[in-house]
């Protein structure tokens, strides 16, 4: 067997506000190891989001080590064996050893535990189950090392039974595929996530939605997508007609661009219709902001096209604002089969960027002393004007301003 590799470069583990979490489990003895996606990313060369830290220390101690050390710590999920440490502003999730006891498939009911290898055991894949220590010194119990190398998302174990223990894994299989893998999906995996897809409607909207948007965020989610609504798996979180192509175009567009996948932006672009952007805001528990601006997708009636005018683009930033214009440009964007557009759809972008959103330069006071007065005319003579003044490509000139202003009060009054 090759020698396991060490991970004792990577910047976050050499980081002060690390040290501090490992320094304060390991004084007097404790054991502390890193686990998880940080050890996965940090061999396959990819960015560390967040660190996760086993220990076979209770969690009534970490928090104690953490006290002790002048770290922050939150019981975030103590009785699952998890607490949060803060050290310069940056969240550790420490969790202590455990072994799954039993479970419904939604929660797991934890037995703490002083065995690596019995915890390695109760986590899902075999890439996620790698441990390294404060010198990067990286322990395998579960064959990870070589399902990472050849970028294999495999269970650890028999995938139905993991699948019953938590359906979440269904999703996850796909998630880490879409992000990690390479080729087919485990075959034994997709078939077993399969026959679990009935079970999916048991899952909470939040965690459906967390798998769910970070798998839309891949590089490449489309073949993953593909395989999801063939084995019926993706109905079941995802029901509706989907719109497969425009996806698709939308994640090209933004590989050729070079531009950060934006999770939500591509759920809109799967979806055609208020109803169903609703039925899925409700079923994912999306935030009201998210589900705002997934609506907004579907109905902002305005027209965009990639000839559109200066003009024309100013008018529809100030009716819609910057976010919901960029949106649409880009749904129309990933519509658009003529490639050689892009230049314009860029440009359309850009001005929406740069955009500064101009104020009418008249105020209620001024339609008051131009003898309205004061009540709701006020409001409907200012509203007149600027009507005016969108269509005058916001002018600044004052003067025409005020004669505007006089042609409506004459009218009006
Ligand atoms: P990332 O944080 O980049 O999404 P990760 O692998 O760290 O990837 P987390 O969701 O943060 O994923 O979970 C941390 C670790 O906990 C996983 O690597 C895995 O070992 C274990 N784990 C998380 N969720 C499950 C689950 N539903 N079933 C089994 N093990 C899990
Ligand atoms: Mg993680």
């Amino acid at each position: 067997m090759a020698p396991l590799p060490t991970i004792k470069h990577e910047i976050w583990l050499n980081a002060p506000e690390t040290r501090a979490v490992m320094d304060a489990l390991t004084v007097d003895g404790g054991e502390a190891r890193f686990v998880g996606g940080c050890v996965r990313n940090a061999l396959m060369g990819v960015a560390v989001e967040d660190i996760d830290i086993a220990t076979p220390t209770p969690p009534q101690d970490v928090m104690r080590r953490m006290e002790t050390a002048g770290l922050r710590v939150i019981a975030t999920g103590i009785e699952h064996g998890t607490v949060t440490a803060i050290s310069q502003s940056k969240p550790f999730e420490i969790t202590t050893l455990r072994s799954d006891v039993s479970t419904d498939g939604r929660r797991a009911t934890v037995a703490f535990s002083r065995d690596w290898k019995e915890d390695a055991q109760r986590r899902d894949f075999t890439m996620n189950a790698l441990y390294a220590d404060v010198s990067g010194q990286v322990f395998d119990y579960v064959g990870g090392i070589a399902d990472l190398n050849a970028r294999r998302v495999r269970f650890i174990g028999d995938p139905a039974a993991r699948i019953a223990e938590d359906y979440l894994r269904v999703l996850r299989l796909f998630r880490f595929h879409a992000l990690y893998g390479h080729g087919d999906i485990d075959a034994d995996g997709l078939t077993a996530s399969a026959l679990a897809k009935g079970q999916l409607k048991t899952l909470s909207g939040e965690r459906i939605q967390k798998e769910m948007l970070r798998l839309l965020a891949a590089d490449a989610p489309v073949p993953v997508l593909r395989s999801m609504a063939a084995s019926g798996v993706l109905g079941e979180v995802l029901p509706g007609e989907l719109m497969f192509e425009r996806f698709q175009a939308l994640c090209r567009v933004d590989g050729d661009n070079f531009f950060a996948p934006d999770e939500l932006l591509r759920l809109g672009s799967l979806i055609s219709d208020e109803g169903h952007a609703l039925d899925v805001a409700r079923r994912w528990r999306l935030s009201n902001d998210d589900r705002d601006r997934l609506i907004a997708m579907m109905t902002t009636p305005v027209k965009i096209v990639s000839y559109m005018s200066i003009r024309e683009v100013r008018r529809a930033l100030y009716r819609y604002g910057a976010e919901r214009f960029k949106d649409l440009v880009r749904f129309r964007w990933a519509e658009d089969a003529k490639a050689s557009n892009g230049i314009q759809w860029r440009t359309l972008l850009a001005l929406a960027d740069g955009w500064v959103r101009p104020v009418l330069p008249m105020s209620g006071g001024d339609v008051m002393s131009a003898g309205v007065p004061h009540g709701p005319l006020v409001g409907r003579v200012l509203s007149e004007v600027e009507e005016w003044w969108i269509d005058s490509d916001f002018t600044d000139d004052r003067l025409s301003l005020a004669e505007r202003l006089k042609a409506v009060v004459q009218a009006t009054v």
